[in-house]
Order: C-alpha cells, then structure tokens, then sequence
C-alpha cells in the first residue's frame, strides 16, 4: 500500500507526505530483513541440513550472477579463481547458496567504489576450501572473532552507513559447522579482508542422497 501511495495510484499526495511515506517504506524494509535474518538463524537451528553431492563452483557463480548488479551499481569489480576439475561437496545446496550472499554481500557492503572482490575455491585434502577476497575498510584484529557473534557490528552506532542486522555472519559460521566445516578471517584496516571457509568433500557412500539430512540435524555435530 505504500508504494501504491508512492506512485499515485490512490489519489494525490503532497511533496512532504511523499518524503514521509518515502521514510515508512525505506524503516519498512529494514524491518523486513531483521526479521527475515532472525528467522533464518533460528530456521538453522532448528532444521536438518539436505544434503548431497553438489558442485561447489555451480553455487558460487550463481551467486556471483546474483551479485552483478549490486557490483555495477557500487563500482566494484567481481573476480572469480576456481581450479577446473573440483570434487563435488557434500552439501545442502540452498544453505551453501545462503553462505556465499551473505559473504559477498557483505563484502560489496564494506568495499568503496573503484575496490574489487575475488571469489575462490581451492582444494584442501577432504575439504574444499572458499575465499571471499575485497579490497574494502577491513577489520581491527581484536574486533576478528566476535564478529561472528549474533548481532556484534563494528560500528553499531545508529549513525552507521551500513545497513544490516550483525546476524549474516553468525549464520555463515552456524551454516559452515553445521557441514562439519570451518570460518574464519583475516583482515588488515584500510586493505581489506579475507573470508573463508571449508565443507567436507563428497564421498561416495558418505551419505544417502535421497534421504539426506534426515539424520543431520543441525546441532548434533557442534
Ligand atoms: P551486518 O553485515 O548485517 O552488520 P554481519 O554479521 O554480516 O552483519 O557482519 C558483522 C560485522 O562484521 C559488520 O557489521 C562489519 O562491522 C563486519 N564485517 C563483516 N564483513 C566485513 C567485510 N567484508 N569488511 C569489513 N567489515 C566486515
């Protein structure tokens, strides 16, 4: 109904009421991803993982794909550096989908115009190993871990530029253990910082690939 004001369709508004529906509609929106960001840790601790072998350079593009625009739009550059001939992961493919955007979301937050994220996805024995590269503010060292924590930000001032909740990369961490998996990060201020993160390799045999998740609950493995 809002935006239905917004443009007019139910009948004429003033200058000042546009301005003031502009405010609800922004607040609104803000208030949609909170709750569609504590859903989703609470959904993580609550439902099983559906796993199966799944292609991790697949689910990287389309995250990247997803990210184009919003790249375009900041002034950055997207890379990507993936070995051909990767190992499948065996993994649940919406939540590995969920892991990637909040990273590179994160990073296209964080990053000024002219800056560049690179994704990669390197072997690493029975893991395989995904780094989110940007050339954004970076990250104090003492300030590296408890980002992880549910609702920590740097600067949490309500001046703050950056939107968001703090509860993307508890998520990120909640998802990758989940899979057996670990996060971590390296940063330096001013240069830039390095997400990364490694999911178990596909076995065959390792897991049933139709009743997968069924014995995966999240939790059992922390
Ligand atoms: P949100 O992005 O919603 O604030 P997150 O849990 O995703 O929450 O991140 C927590 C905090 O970690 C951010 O507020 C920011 O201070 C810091 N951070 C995360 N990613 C980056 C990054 N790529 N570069 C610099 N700081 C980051």
């Amino acid at each position: 109904y809002v935006e239905l004001m917004l443009d007019g369709s139910l009948g004429e508004i003033t200058t000042r009421q546009r301005e003031a529906l502009r405010v609800v509609f922004n607040k609104t929106q803000t208030l949609t991803r909170l709750v569609s960001d504590v859903i989703s840790l609470q959904k993580a601790e609550m439902t099983s993982l559906d796993l199966g072998p799944v292609s991790l350079i697949d689910v990287v593009d389309l995250a990247l794909r997803g990210a184009e625009v919003a790249a375009r739009e900041a002034g950055l550059t997207l890379r990507r550096d993936v070995l051909p001939d990767l190992a499948p992961v065996l993994a649940d493919r919406a939540r590995l989908g969920q892991v990637l955007d909040n990273l590179i979301g994160n990073a296209l937050k964080f990053t000024p115009a002219g800056g560049s994220i690179e994704v990669r996805v390197e072997d690493a024995g029975e893991f395989e190993r995904v780094s989110v590269t940007d050339t954004g503010i970076g990250i104090p060292f003492d300030k590296q871990q408890r980002i992880f924590e549910p609702f920590y930000q740097i600067d949490g001032s309500s001046t703050r530029r950056f939107g968001g909740a703090g509860l993307g990369l508890a998520i990120v961490k909640q998802i990758v253990e989940a899979h057996g998996g670990q996060v971590g990060v390296s940063s330096e201020v001013g240069k830039g910082s390095t997400f990364f993160f490694t999911i178990p390799k596909y076995q065959l045999g390792s897991a049933p690939l139709h009743t997968a998740g069924q014995q995966d609950r999240f939790g059992d493995r922390r």
